[in-house]
């Protein structure tokens, strides 16, 4: 089986996530047969929108429930499929209570229970996983001794731990078993999705996904009486997705991708929200030094060292291998915003 035949049946993991649905819809859309991995088919409020798109494409797309921390689950949506996309894996930053349990198991544990499936079975040729810029650096303020600011697809974060950005942690953890097990046979390969802050509609109605929260606590007067100088590498769902299915395909496709369009702070966020939803929420009104971000940084649900290490500093993304490599043509950000704050509205999320 070619790598490159959309009549082909692929496994997507998380199916039902926010980036991962707007997977599942393009890869559908393209012709191909989707066996999608979901922790709960039964669950309507998580998988409804999956559910719609399998009625607008009938026989393609089958549901299958599989959790990251049972070995074996992904074997039986896995039979006969050429490509996986192993997309599943918590994306939460605040409010943890037990990272190693919410985060590094998940993401190291699925990872290497997805790939032991991949080693299982034959018909697999190419494995895209999503992983993230957070397994390229920790804090913001490291872009400061790379050169021109600029972080590649050649850096590796090796500052998160446990106790600091476990989330980055748990990407960078994952990223690097999935290389590790790739290495270990020659039957199948990988490439590596980095994308960065993913902004855009969401066809999940619900998710856990910090997308959705960041965008919620900017809209929901949550920052009304001011916004931190943070700036975040950012990108299109839709871009994202589009970069999956080029990846896949690709014969000659290699290695990691940064997907990100440009960096966008909360503020140039609530600046585009307001001028094409003027009056629709409650954004930020200006931004706070960040002597008073540090202050008050432990009533916001931030530690002093993520602002210290954080707020303040600008920070960059080569993304001209996925541009040469996938073709991607990455969409304005601010269109990202507006479509998504916009979404958000219509499907009255804000409290
Ligand atoms: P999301 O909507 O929360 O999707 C996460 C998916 O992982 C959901 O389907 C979730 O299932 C699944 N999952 C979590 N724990 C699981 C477990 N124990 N067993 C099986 N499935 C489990 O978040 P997202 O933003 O789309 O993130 C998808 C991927 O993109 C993640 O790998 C994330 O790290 C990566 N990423 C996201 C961004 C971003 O800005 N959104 C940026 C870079 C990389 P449930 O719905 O049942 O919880």
């Amino acid at each position: 089986m070619t790598i490159n035949n959309s009549t082909q049946t692929v496994l997507v993991t998380g199916a039902n996530g926010y980036v991962a649905s707007w997977l599942v819809k393009y890869l559908l859309e393209d012709g191909f047969t989707v066996n999608a991995t979901v922790r709960d088919k039964s669950n309507q409020d998580k998988v409804g929108h999956l559910m719609i798109l399998g009625e607008q494409h009938p026989g393609k797309l089958e549901l299958f429930n599989a959790d990251l921390l049972n070995d074996g689950d992904f074997d039986a949506p896995m039979k006969g499929c050429g490509i996986v996309f192993h997309t599943a894996s918590p994306f939460i930053v605040r409010g943890l209570k037990d990272p190693q349990k919410e985060l590094i198991e998940p993401a190291l544990k699925g990872t290497r229970s997805v790939l032991d499936s991949v080693n299982r079975t034959d018909s697999v040729k190419r494995v895209v996983l999503t992983s993230s810029v957070v397994a390229i650096f920790s804090d913001n303020q490291e872009a400061q001794s790379q050169p021109n600011g600029t972080f590649t697809e050649a850096v590796w974060n090796t500052t998160s731990s446990i106790d600091r950005q476990p989330y980055n942690y748990s990407k960078t953890l994952a990223e690097k078993e999935a290389w590790k097990i790739v290495e270990a046979q020659e039957r199948w390969n990988l490439v590596v999705m980095n994308p960065g802050l993913v902004l855009g509609p969401s066809l999940a109605k619900s998710s856990a996904s910090t997308s959705l929260s960041t965008m919620l606590e900017i809209m929901d007067g949550t920052l009304r009486t001011g916004a931190p100088d943070l700036a975040f590498p950012a990108v299109d769902v839709r871009d994202v997705a589009t970069a999956h299915i080029r990846g896949a395909v690709n014969e000659a496709a290699n290695g990691r991708h940064i997907l990100v369009t440009e960096s966008i702070t909360v503020m140039q966020i609530a600046k585009a929200i307001h001028k094409a939803l003027p009056g629709k929420c409650k954004l930020p009104l200006w931004q706070v030094p960040k002597i008073i971000v540090w202050l008050i940084a432990p009533l916001s649900g931030l530690t002093r060292d993520f602002v210290r290490r954080n707020v303040g500093y600008p920070i960059k993304f080569d993304n001209q291998r996925a541009i040469k490599e996938l073709n991607m043509d990455f969409m304005p950000i601010d269109e990202s915003v507006v479509s998504h704050a916009k979404q958000i509205l219509d499907d009255g999320l804000l409290k």
